[in-house]
């Protein structure tokens, strides 16, 4: 539940993606340079991620948060990019193998 009405950046946190305030409780830790490291392997695709990501970084109360809601859904599209990347990698590695 975003509380958006008065937040008080001693107590709540700052969603990194949806940019907005909710209490520590729901959402979780996000260690800052793994989704950044994560970013920069794909970068040509996500080259606005990346910026957003260190933008996000460099204001100190907006890092090392995500609500549950935005990290479920990051968490869905890193795989299905995962899953797009692999079958990819499979198909050229199948083309190869039959030319
Ligand atoms: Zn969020």
């Amino acid at each position: 539940m975003p509380s958006i009405a008065m937040p008080d950046p001693t107590r709540h946190k700052y969603c990194l993606r949806c940019k907005k305030w909710y209490e520590p409780k729901d959402g979780i830790p996000v260690p800052r340079a793994v989704p950044l490291l994560f970013a920069m392997f794909l970068l040509p695709p996500l080259a606005h991620f990346i910026v957003k990501k260190v933008k996000a970084m460099l204001s100190p109360e907006s890092c090392l948060f995500m609500c549950n809601e935005c990290y479920s859904s990051k968490r869905r599209r890193d795989n299905i990019l995962w899953v797009i990347m692999v079958l990819f990698i499979v198909s050229i590695a199948v083309y190869l193998a039959l030319i």
